[in-house]
């Protein structure tokens, strides 16, 4: 590379340049301080992802275009929740306001048109962008997920017995009628702890935690009671056997694709408040590679996320750090920082990287930016 193309030219690139510095010497002793060489280091073998919309900006075929000059080999876009789907599904309403497109077979055609890998992302149990008709309707059906007052939220409870068929049934359908590289699991958990006590998880949670004849004070004994360990521990179960009846459903359609989950970052937390266990998932084989959502401005955090995973993971799969200049949880100033993070997360020993998410600026600002170092030459993911 010509030396007068690096971002490190311009005065905003040296302070940039003395930053990134200055941040691999903070980090510690053990950190190799190497060299600036490092900060353009564009390695052979990296998956790199962004997430992004079931439509591409302006189209599939531009959008592929752009990653793939920025040698990006990757794309997560969601092309289906809990009550809609982006492609023609035979288990889930079309988008009406999306149209009749088949946008996953768009994407995926794009894709193989300019190299890049479409990962289809679920966005498992919760039903957003659903038509209100289709909420009411799963309401009406008794599979919405319950709070301890009764009210009901918008998403499926992962221990209704019909919700599961459909939701492995989505997993199956695209498995098997699309060439995608992979499928992605997102909000794959609860929303929060308040939740779910519907009459399938009464029933499910005595019947697996005593088999029959106990009375608990339902929901009283398992959200402050003698049950709540118990119940807490249950909850996470459930999903994580969802994950593995996905998984099964998928890889004895196509053995051959990927399945990962997009995941909290704190993942001692998240067990008891999501009920995700994403160690579980890994440690039960259940994922082939996992992203966390490490979104954040401040590096030390980043930092102590990337950490802390990569010690849970202990080298079972890759780790593919999920980075947010466009999250609702933080704002980048520009991408001086998001490449300040690619190197963090590289350092930090993540195979791989996923944006939230694909935008114009993106496009515009950011992927030039990038392609002039980190990703400067072609990576297989
Ligand atoms: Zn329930």
């Amino acid at each position: 590379m010509n030396i007068s193309s690096w971002p490190g030219q311009s005065a905003g690139g040296w302070l940039w340049l003395t930053l990134s510095l200055g941040i691999l010497a903070a980090a510690g002793p053990a950190r190799q301080i190497g060299a600036a060489p490092d900060l353009f280091w564009s390695p052979r073998s990296e998956l790199r992802g962004v997430w992004a919309h079931y439509y591409g900006i302006p189209d599939w075929a531009q959008t592929m275009r752009n990653l793939h000059q920025a040698n990006f080999n990757a794309v997560f876009p969601y092309m289906c929740s809990a009550g809609v789907a982006y492609y023609p599904s035979r288990l889930l309403p079309f988008s009406e306001t999306a149209g009749p497109y088949d946008y996953l077979a768009k994407a995926t055609s794009a894709g193989q048109q300019y190299g890049v890998q479409i990962h289809a992302r679920m966005l498992v149990l919760e039903a957003l962008f659903s038509s209100d008709q289709t909420k009411v309707q799963l309401a009406q059906q008794g599979r919405l997920m319950r709070n301890s007052t009764g009210g009901t939220l918008p998403w499926l409870c992962p221990t209704n017995p019909y919700n599961r068929e459909q939701v492995v049934g989505v997993a199956r359908e695209i498995a098997r009628n699309y060439p995608v590289a992979g499928l992605q699991l997102d909000y794959m958990r609860y929303p929060h702890r308040d939740c779910c006590f519907c009459e399938h998880c009464r029933r499910k949670f005595v019947h697996d935690t005593f088999g029959s004849g106990t009375e608990v004070r339902w929901p009283h004994d398992v959200i402050s009671g003698a049950y709540k360990d118990a119940f807490l521990r249950w909850r996470q179960e459930q999903i994580t056997g969802l994950v593995r009846e996905i998984r099964e459903a998928v890889k004895s359609t196509r053995a051959d694709i990927a399945l990962s989950a997009a995941v909290f970052p704190n993942w001692r937390s998240a067990p008891e408040r999501f009920g995700q266990d994403a160690q579980a998932w890994i440690e039960q084989g259940l994922v082939d590679f996992i992203c966390p959502m490490n979104y954040t401005a401040d590096i030390i955090t980043l930092i102590g996320w990337l950490q802390q995973q990569r010690e849970l993971i202990g080298g079972r799969v890759p780790l593919m750090a999920g980075l947010g200049p466009f999250s609702d949880a933080c704002q980048f100033d520009g991408p001086h920082q998001l490449l300040d993070q690619i190197l963090i997360a590289r350092d930090e020993g993540a195979t791989g990287f996923v944006i939230f998410n694909y935008n114009e600026q993106f496009a515009q600002d950011y992927l030039p930016y990038l392609a002039m170092g980190v990703t400067s030459t072609p990576a297989s993911p």
